[in-house]
């Protein structure tokens, strides 16, 4: 019987080595009233019991089907959407399993099961389907963030000590949502605003009797066709308050009557043809004075939505693996079979290296998922803890130091995850569908689907290229916050570089040192062109020009090598994930070699770049600013 879970030998390392679930269960079953395990070893069972059910549900009742899930296209008729019929029977058995609600509290009829268990079968059901996958992930994502607003907001009543929910705000939603009755969505995007969320036009009045009700057109929207959408809309008229004018709704699309029929408070004005992506449902959406009901304070819209969208920017890592897993898979299989020139190709160098690569690759972006979703569940438990007022004065102090730390590093690897995941996702899957030929191209093997699959998780939740601004931003900013200490820490990285006591530390800490070196080459050229700007400043006015920062206008070059700053952390991130790992687990340190391998050589070519390319574009695109000569540092080269 096919399975993807006990098929997948890393995949098992995680489960039932690496993750520390003990941890995790203490901060889940904060309640000893409620808790049903008698150990935590209890707990893990359980855990792997719905894994490997799970692991066999989607391999052999989504995974033979994606080529029929990829022909039959949802479509609008009568102003609702008509879901096909195999994704109509994917999602009644899903249904029945009742998997919607399992990381919400049990209180509310949840199965109050880690979020990293969910994020692992996220894996697995985007190995059978991605975009089936996405559409599942409606269910328990908009009603866990509908809980966890409230709890942000103080509508949701809990007993200090247990944690346990008596009240919460948004109770009914959450009841459908992980019934699988109803679906949610995130509706961010218009015609004029997708990555510029500072230019949405949607808006939200508020009438004389304080109730809400919200106006404008929303695009893309996956899962939209559902009742429960989340919109970000502008709530006040000043133009100056930019993203500060934006605050966030819960819109019901439609209500029901008694017997269950829709009345309609929206209008879906199409469903959108995609390239892939079949699975799911995407819509664009009006809203013509539709009530709406405030989430949080006016004008936090853009924070609360970033934290929804930090969460569902983890999970794109998870799909991402998933999908990998089944191009590399793919093309391995093919490989094995396919004769050429006397031996399958899969004995031939250049496919052999493909694989191989693929095959590293996916083993470093599962490490690294694995770490950031770790980080920032148990830091968001932890805070919960906190907020709740649990523990003594001393305990609860330790907590804030734990949390800060799990904070930054998730904070740190989150674009990282969202970033390396996508685009590893349509670099395998271009290379499945190479390494297939002429096959590939045609629609038989399903190559061709994963590739066209895989080229919307670069876009969605934040394109590579947003992502790649974050990572590069955060980065600067904590250098410019402690620039001291980070002139210490490239100098003790680059003494380890070279002097590090075996060939695994030298080489992880090379490629961090090239990090941290591309960053002060960076930082060195944004003040020299500031300092060089000055000529052209009256003396007068210099001592305010230079107190003025603009990131458009004086980072850049920052800016600039924005994407290739992001790969070169990227692998850092990794090789010190994989070299942390194997302190405990020494036998998997022929995955780090082969990562170190290849991230030496990739991480080289980029830091070249970034020290040698971009000049003459800079100078195009501001012209009239000169940027100073180019200098190369020669001795940063030679080190690199
Ligand atoms: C299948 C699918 C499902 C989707 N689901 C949803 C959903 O559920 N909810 C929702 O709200 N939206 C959804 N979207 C919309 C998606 O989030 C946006 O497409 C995405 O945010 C990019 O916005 P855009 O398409 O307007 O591109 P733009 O923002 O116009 O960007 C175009 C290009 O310019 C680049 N770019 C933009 N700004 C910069 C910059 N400052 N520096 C460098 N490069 C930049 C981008 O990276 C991109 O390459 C979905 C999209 C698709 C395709």
């Amino acid at each position: 019987m096919a399975n993807f879970f006990t098929d997948n030998e890393d995949l098992q390392f995680y489960f039932d080595k690496a993750i520390k679930w003990d941890k995790l269960i203490e901060l889940v079953e904060n309640n000893p009233d409620d808790n049903p395990y008698e150990s935590p070893q209890e707990a893990v069972d359980t855990f792997k019991d719905i894994f490997e059910m799970f692991g066999q549900f989607v391999a052999e009742e989504i995974a033979p089907y994606a080529e029929e899930i990829d022909r039959q296209h949802p479509r609008l008729e009568n102003g609702e959407v008509i879901i096909p019929e195999r994704v109509e029977k994917i999602f009644a058995a899903l249904k029945e399993l009742d998997l919607h609600g399992m990381a919400l509290p049990r209180e509310l009829g949840g199965m109050n099961t880690p979020l990293l268990l969910y994020s692992l079968l996220i894996e697995v059901f985007s190995r059978a389907d991605v975009s089936t996958m996405s559409h599942f992930s409606f269910h328990q994502g908009i009603a866990l963030s509908l809980l966890f607003y409230s709890i942000l907001e103080d509508t949701t009543e809990m007993d200090s000590e247990t944690g346990a929910i008596k009240e919460t705000r948004f109770k009914d939603a959450i009841a459908k949502l992980i019934a699988g009755e109803e679906w949610g969505s995130m509706d961010l995007t218009e015609a004029h605003a997708g990555s510029d969320l500072a230019q949405l036009r949607s808006k939200a009045e508020q009438d004389e009797n304080g109730d809400w009700f919200v106006t404008g057109t929303k695009i893309w929207i996956t899962s939209g066709h559902g009742r429960y959408h989340i919109v970000i809309a502008r709530s006040e008229d000043d133009p100056d308050l930019g993203l500060d004018g934006l605050s966030l709704y819960l819109v019901e699309a439609f209500t029901r009557d008694e017997q269950g029929n829709k009345i309609r408070h929206t209008t879906l004005d199409r469903v959108d043809e995609k390239l892939g992506h079949h699975g799911s449902v995407t819509v664009a959406i009006s809203f013509d004075r539709s009530p709406a009901q405030l989430i949080g304070k006016r004008g936090d819209g853009f924070k609360l939505m970033l934290m929804l969208m930090n969460n569902a920017r983890i999970s794109v890592g998870f799909e991402s693996l998933g999908l990998c897993e089944s191009a590399y898979r793919m093309a391995k299989e093919f490989a094995a079979e396919r004769p050429a020139m006397g031996k399958t190709i899969d004995k031939h160098e250049m496919i052999a290296d493909m694989l191989d690569e693929m095959d590293v690759d996916i083993l470093g972006l599962r490490a690294l998922c694995v770490d950031t979703a770790y980080n920032e569940e148990i830091a968001r438990r932890l805070d919960m803890q906190n907020k709740r007022g649990q523990g003594d004065e001393a305990t609860q102090k330790a907590r804030s130091k734990d949390i800060r730390y799990r904070r930054k590093r998730s904070r740190m690897l989150t674009p990282l995850v969202k970033y390396y995941g996508s685009e590893k996702s349509v670099q395998i899957a271009r290379r499945c569908m190479q390494i297939h030929g002429g096959s590939g191209y045609m629609t038989e093997y399903g190559a061709e689907k994963l590739l066209r699959d895989s080229l919307v998780l670069p876009i969605y939740e934040g394109t590579s290229q947003i992502q790649s601004l974050m990572a590069t931003k955060d980065s600067l900013q904590f250098i410019f916050a402690d620039f001291t200490g980070f002139m210490q820490r490239l100098s003790s990285t680059r003494i380890k570089a070279s002097m590090g006591s075996d060939k695994r530390t030298r080489m992880t800490a090379k490629i961090r040192w090239r990090a941290l070196s591309a960053q002060r080459h960076l930082i060195t050229k944004i003040i020299a062109n500031k300092g060089w700007a000055l000529k052209d400043i009256p003396s007068g006015q210099r001592m305010a020009f230079l107190k003025d920062w603009d990131a458009k206008r004086d980072f850049a070059p920052a800016l600039l090598h924005a994407e290739r700053l992001t790969r070169i952390l990227c692998d850092a991130a990794i090789a010190e994930v994989l070299f942390k790992q194997i302190e405990q687990f020494p036998e998997r340190a022929s995955i780090l070699d082969r990562f170190l391998e290849r991230a030496d050589a990739r991480t080289q070519a980029m830091y070249y770049e970034i020290l040698h390319t971009g000049e003459r574009l800079l100078n195009d695109l501001h012209e009239g600013s000169q940027n100073p000569p180019e200098a190369a540092n020669e001795n940063d080269e030679a080190a690199a």
